[in-house]
């Protein structure tokens, strides 16, 4: 077999995959790669999630390996089937499939006949304390815990509370099943952690069967064992378990698996807690788990992401043990990148400006060939109408305009694209002094964008006509957070005290070229000069609705250096 792992990246090869690499090279595992990826249905997955997943069905395709995808539910009251569903949904949609589908609860049976071997063993014991006294008597760093008057509990007692346990007869909270290892190992997580909790909760698999849950800590690697998990890849906050992880597989002299650790990935300017982006879908100040500014892969999808984006962003940040916040401007490139070659272009108007072509007939039009991508010439071209009557973006003219704006002012010639010159006469006014319409003229002559005398001009602008333009609704979104890193954020303070309030902007009464008419929810394209626009789920024919995906370019770090 070859050791030689393939890299299409050309990256060096990050940390893991070295790992990984060398135990292949040595033979280890019988040269067989195994790793999962193990999200509790607790909450859709998110752009952090999308680095595991990466990582994991990464390295098992990269290295000729599988990948499980393992539902971590043995947390019964956050647990939920739509989850379940999601989680498949937005895996696949990154780009993987898994070998095979599991939940930790089809192992409930073995891990629970596992907490009776380390019982018979003497290594685990029932604890009738509180958790809270069990947490106090845990020590520090610098004094040993206190042991729990239970720990002397013979085999048989803890036997028969046990099995009670299980059969109901208690209610929550009123014992624990713990190992019993050190009360005085410098290793807190070793202090005899609790194993088994008695939690009287229908779970959303295994119904009314169980009231006895194990630990996160006695359900993880055992279920990596069942499985023939080779690498066993978490994030960093893991890493004082490996210890507990390890010990479990010694004890019970189950196939061992191995536990990696790497950092997790932190974005600026939102938020990466399922338990905050709940928060957000509860008390509804997100329109759902898909609104196009959370960072679920979902959002991200209705946004207008594509999974190509996404796997190339988390190719670039790589995978490192350093626990940084990533900058979101490096997720927008990896979106800019993928739609510059890909996307369409077309033109919209967002906030349109009437403009009146005087010496263009009434009752007229003709069509004008448009670039579909400067970046793909297979893609074509196609027909934009022009007509005596057009709409540009209100931004685009200026009664009075400083000396840096070169675009349309009165007396001032620019260009529509691929269309003509167009010079502006007059700028019309209604009572209130508002510019309600220009009057501009048109050297036909320049059509296709160019003057045979050569003279130029300093602007183009987008442009669509009046009377074939389609109304559509344009949504705009910006940062989720106000600040770029919530983590600062004291526990005292409501963190949603730092949401941006202007987060969305809803614009209606935009003006599309008519080639948008039949865009189907999720279809993508540039309009040019704004952006890139993806059609939303809530589009519906004859009442087209777009997100803005992402800017053409970076413009918040400008905004804020004004504004600072
Ligand atoms: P959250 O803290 O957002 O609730 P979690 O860690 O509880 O996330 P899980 O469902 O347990 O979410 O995560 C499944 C896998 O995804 C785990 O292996 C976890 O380490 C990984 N993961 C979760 N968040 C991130 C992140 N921000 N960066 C990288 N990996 C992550
Ligand atoms: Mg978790």
């Amino acid at each position: 077999m070859s050791t030689e792992a393939p890299n299409t990246s050309e990256r060096p090869l990050d940390f893991v995959r070295q790992i990984v690499a060398a135990d292949l090279a040595a033979g280890k595992n019988g040269g067989r790669v195994k790793t999962r990826f193990p999200p509790e249905p607790n909450g859709y997955l998110h752009i952090g999630h999308a680095k595991s997943i990466c990582l994991n069905f990464g390295i098992a395709r990269e290295f000729g390996g599988q990948c499980t995808l393992r539902f971590d539910d043995t947390n019964p009251v956050t647990e939920d089937t739509e989850y379940v569903e999601s989680i498949q949904e937005d895996v696949r949609w990154v780009g993987f499939e898994w070998n095979d589908l599991r939940y930790a609860s089809d192992d409930f049976d073995q891990l629970y006949a596992w907490a009776e071997t380390l019982i018979n063993k003497g290594l685990a014991y029932v604890d009738s304390q509180d958790v809270e006294t069990i947490r106090r008597q845990r020590g520090t760093a610098t004094e040993p815990g206190v042991e729990s008057p239970n720990r002397s509990r013979s085999v048989a007692e803890n036997l028969d509370l046990f099995r009670r346990m299980k059969s109901g007869e208690f209610p929550d909270g009123a014992h624990v099943l713990r190992a019993k290892i050190d009360m005085a190992d410098p290793h807190l997580i070793l202090r005899d952690p609790v194993l088994y909790r008695i939690k009287h909760a229908h779970h959303h698999r295994t119904g009314d069967k169980w009231c006895i849950y194990p630990m996160y800590d006695f359900a993880h690697g055992q279920c990596d064992a069942i499985e023939n998990v080779t690498h066993s890849i978490c994030t960093l906050e893991f890493e004082t378990h490996r210890v507990l992880y390890d010990w479990c597989i010694e004890k019970l002299e189950i196939y061992p698996s191995r536990q990696y650790e790497f950092a997790r990935l932190n974005l600026t300017y939102t938020v990466m807690s399922k338990r905050k982006l709940l928060e957000l879908v509860k008390n509804g100040m997100m329109s759902g788990w898909d609104d196009p500014r959370m960072p679920t892969l979902c959002g991200l999808r209705r946004r207008g992401y594509t999974p190509e984006a996404i796997r190339a962003f988390c190719g670039t940040i790589g995978v490192t043990r350093y626990n940084g916040l990533t900058d979101m401007v490096v997720l927008e490139n990896a979106l800019r990148d993928d739609l510059n070659k890909r996307a369409p272009r077309r033109m919209a108007v967002l906030r349109p400006l009437k403009v009146v072509i005087t010496n263009y007939p009434e009752g007229q039009s003709d069509e004008l060939d448009a670039i579909n991508n400067p970046e793909d010439a297979s893609a074509g071209t196609r027909k934009v109408p022009f007509s005596r009557e057009l709409y540009i973006e209100r931004d685009d003219f200026m009664e009075d305009p400083p000396k840096q704006f070169f675009r349309l002012a009165p007396g001032r010639e620019v260009r529509l694209r691929y269309a003509y010159f167009i010079k502006c006469e007059e700028a019309v006014k209604d009572e209130a002094g508002n510019i309600v319409e220009l009057r501009c003229t048109y050297d036909p002559a320049t059509r296709g964008g160019d003057a045979p005398d050569g003279r130029k001009v300093k602007a183009t602008l987008h442009w669509v006509s009046a009377n074939h333009a389609i109304d559509a609704e344009v949504r705009l979104y910006d940062h989720l957070c106000r600040i770029e890193d919530l983590s600062e954020v004291p526990e005292t303070e409501d963190w949603k005290n730092y949401l941006n309030p202007q987060s969305l902007d809803t614009l209606t009464g935009c003006k599309l070229e008519p080639s948008l008419k039949d865009a189907e929810p999720g279809s993508k394209c540039q309009f040019e000069r704004l952006g890139y626009f993806c059609v939303d789920t809530e589009s519906v024919p004859g009442k087209p609705v777009f997100n803005r995906s992402v800017t053409l370019k970076d413009t918040w770090a400008k905004i804020q250096k004004k504004g600072g």
